[in-house]
């Protein structure tokens, strides 16, 4: 049986900093509140997939200090496989440095560390796990040849590749041709495409540019109103699910993790979005990233 979903990507230590309104270029602004949190788009991907009951395999590149040993530790505790995790000696673990506002809105700074050496030529050595995967989900806080390297080898062995095009940043039509369901935000859509993504019909554009580059299903996240979805049976809205926003760090990763465990129980990708709509209407309901994200019971206790 296919091992179904194999995450590939960052992990980072998130220092979180709640501000009563996002620092200007310049400004100085007072903290109401500190936190340090794991994240990471790689790290937060695999444990929505693993808390909302996936069977989850990891691979990242992390640090090998004490904090590192403990994240490894509540990964495993989490559910996932982390025998794919390594840490290197002399090297920190990712890190992002997180400001909030009152209305739940973030503005993130990082740095890549261990993150660097996720390289195409050790994504390679793992051929044969990434062969074995039902579902591949990969983001971009790791180098851009690894990523690739991974899509090509899902892509060349009929593994799903699930690409979360974040942090936003042009990609080669090589990249993109191997890639089954890309999953933008607005601004990503944007710099994908070209076009401004604000509503229906704009969205509607930027997907058909990405159906250009061979992408079969364009899922693009809209915030506080869904999910667009373009496919061979056309273009729909998802809609959210009505919640107070409090923090939307790790909405996106929660959305896509959730949205693969639904694809990979066999769900179509109509049903799969709700579901992740949901998961991901809870995260933003609290702080932090890896710690909004909610359980399997919590999600379908919710949207029941
Ligand atoms: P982030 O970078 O903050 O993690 P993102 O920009 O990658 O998020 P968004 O499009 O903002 O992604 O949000 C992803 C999904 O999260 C949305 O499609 C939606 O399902 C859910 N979501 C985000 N904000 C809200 C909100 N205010 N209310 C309900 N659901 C939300």
């Amino acid at each position: 049986m296919k091992n179904p979903i194999f995450v590939l990507g960052s992990v980072n230590i998130d220092h979180v900093l709640n501000t009563p309104a996002l620092p200007r270029p310049g400004e100085t602004i007072s903290g109401q509140g500190y936190s340090i949190f794991p994240g990471g788009k790689g790290a937060n991907q695999a444990v929505a997939c693993a808390r909302l009951a996936g069977k989850t395999r990891f691979m990242a590149c992390m640090g090998s200090d004490a904090f590192s040993d403990s994240l490894v530790q509540s990964f495993r505790e989490t559910g996932i496989d982390t025998s794919l995790i390594e840490q290197i000696d002399g090297c920190n673990t990712g890190i992002a440095l997180i400001f909030v506002d009152q209305q739940g809105e973030n503005c993130i700074g990082i740095s890549a560390e261990a993150n660097a050496r996720l390289t195409a030529e050790k994504v390679k050595s793992r051929e044969a796990d990434i062969a074995a995967a039902g579902f591949l989900l990969v983001s971009l806080e790791t180098p851009l040849d690894g990523v690739f390297a991974a899509a090509e080898i899902a892509r060349n062995n009929h593994t799903t590749v699930v690409l979360n095009p974040a942090p936003a940043q042009p990609l080669s039509d090589d990249l993109l041709g191997c890639i089954d369901i890309i999953t933008p935000n607005q601004t990503e859509a944007e710099v994908l495409t070209g076009v401004a993504v604000h509503n229906f019909s704009s969205a509607e554009q930027a997907a058909s540019v990405l159906h250009g580059k061979g992408i079969g299903t364009v899922v693009i996240t809209m915030g506080s109103q869904g999910a667009f979805i373009s496919d061979h049976s056309g273009t729909r809205m998802i809609d959210s699910v009505k919640v107070t926003a409090v923090d939307t760090t790790a909405a996106g990763d929660t959305f896509n993790g959730a949205m693969v465990v639904a694809l990979a129980e066999g769900f179509p990708i109509d049903e799969a979005a709700c579901f992740a709509n949901g998961a991901a209407a809870l995260s933003v309901t609290r702080n932090g990233a890896q710690a909004s994200i909610p359980t399997r019971a919590e999600t379908d206790q919710f949207l029941n």
